[in-house]
């Protein structure tokens, strides 16, 4: 028998790693969370957090301390297609706006919440194998910055360890729903740029763009191209970045205006689904599922799934479950939230223009301020895409704004 001094080991200590161990922790477990980084940190994230994510914070306690830092909320959200603007209000009651905090803020927040949940931290740990014992994962192997080899053993370890999660790796799930690198984009933070409590994305024939902004009066721009683009996009980068700009006259007006006050950072990733459990093993955040940035929802899935998966590994460390059939419904119910939206990210993603009865539909919507709504709200996260394009929604609209 393995003499397990955890009940969970979590690798990654960020939007998906140190709720879940804050949360396993506030239930009594013995927790050992671990990253690589020390914080605060940065990381490649343009972390837009949209209501429903807003509203976990709040549940667990940590709004308040969001708030502290000067983030300013954003109420609402703009969609300029051109021809029309879809605008509306994201919030739902016991969230009614987004906040878009730096990651060296949220992710301290975040790292300090679970150690005062219990859990022990060790930052600076790099995890350099994952050990598994006759098919079982039963531990990890890693150094702290300048220190020995250890090793630890838990109950379960938690892979909140990133779209190249070495729990992943190590374990090799079944990854389904892939699909590749589909938009390439660059962001930075400019000064005199206020948006007045607006997130505003402009969506033109093979590009797109969008401004929200976050902590120290600075505002957040970032430029996308089609991912067959964005080797020519990295060669000059400023140049594609600015001409974008230029395609909204309205917008490259306020930018002149404006001073960028950091360097251009920018990425492209892969869209894949992995099966999130197994012997000894969990998945939570991109490590289990990673889909492009473009609609925001990284981070509020994260936390969605760090309460699921805390649930989940609740029933089963507790023995109230099985291990796997806990696990099973996690997955089940991560997979039946997160598809729709998933298909739907990956076709704005391509940045073409919508198709003809999309772009007519969405057209209708920008007559109704109702329907604009209800829109803004399935693009952030608060309604399913399956309810918003279902048959009776889509009748309702077009009923509305053809009598109006
Ligand atoms: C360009 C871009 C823009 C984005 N914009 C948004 C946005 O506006 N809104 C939004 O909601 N989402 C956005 N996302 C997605 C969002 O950033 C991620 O979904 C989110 O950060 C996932 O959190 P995570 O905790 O699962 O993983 P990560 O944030 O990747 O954290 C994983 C952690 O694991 C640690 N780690 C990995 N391997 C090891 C190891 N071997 N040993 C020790 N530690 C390890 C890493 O150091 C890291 O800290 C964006 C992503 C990109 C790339």
């Amino acid at each position: 028998m393995t003499d397990n001094r955890y009940d969970a080991i979590v690798i990654g200590a960020r939007c998906a790693g140190s709720p879940t161990g804050m949360l396993l922790a506030r239930k009594g477990y013995r927790v050992l969370v671990v990253d690589r980084a020390t914080f605060p940190s940065d990381t490649v994230s343009t972390h837009l957090i949209h209501p429903p994510g807003v509203a976990s914070l709040n549940s667990w306690g940590l709004l308040d301390q969001v708030v502290a830092t000067g983030c300013p909320p954003i109420h609402t959200y703009a969609f300029d297609f051109g021809p029309f603007t879809i605008s509306g209000i994201p919030g739902i009651d016991n969230a009614p706006v987004a906040y878009a905090p730096r990651r060296t803020v949220l992710d301290k927040l975040l790292v300090d919440a679970a150690a005062e949940a219990g859990a022990e931290v060790r930052e600076g740990f790099t995890v350099e194998e994952v050990l598994v014992e006759d098919g079982r994962v039963t531990g990890i192997r890693g150094h702290s910055t300048g220190g020995d080899t250890v090793t630890e053993h838990a109950r379960v370890v938690v892979g909140a360890d990133g779209r190249h999660s070495l729990l992943a790796e190590t374990v090799g799930p079944d990854q389904y729903n892939e699909k590749p690198q589909l938009q390439g984009s660059y962001y930075s933070y400019w000064s005199g740029l206020p948006m007045h409590g607006r997130f505003e994305t402009y969506i033109r024939p093979g590009r797109g763009f969008a401004a929200w902004p976050t902590n120290d009066d600075l505002t957040l721009v970032i430029v996308g191209v089609p991912f067959a683009e964005f080797r020519a996009y990295r060669q000059d980068i400023e140049a594609t970045y600015l001409a974008t700009l230029e395609m909204v006259p309205a917008f490259a007006d306020r930018i002149h205006g404006a001073t960028r006050e950091a360097r251009f950072v920018g990425t492209a990733v892969p869209n894949f689904l992995r099966k999130p459990y197994g012997p000894g093993w969990v998945l939570v955040g991109d490590a289990g599922y990673n889909k492009d940035f473009i609609t925001a929802f990284g981070m509020h899935d994260a936390f969605r799934d760090a309460a699921l998966c805390a649930d989940a590994l609740d029933q089963g460390l507790s023995g109230t479950h099985a291990f796997t059939e806990a696990l099973a419904t996690y997955h089940s119910t991560r997979d039946q939230h997160v598809l729709p939206f998933y298909e739907l990210t990956a076709q704005l993603a391509t940045l073409e223009p919508p198709p003809p009865d999309l772009a007519q539909l969405l057209s209708a919507v920008s007559r109704d301020q109702h329907a604009m709504d209800d829109f803004v709200r399935m693009a952030a996260g608060v309604t399913s895409p399956a309810v918003f394009f279902s048959e009776d929604n889509i009748g309702r609209i077009l009923a509305v704004t053809s009598a109006g």
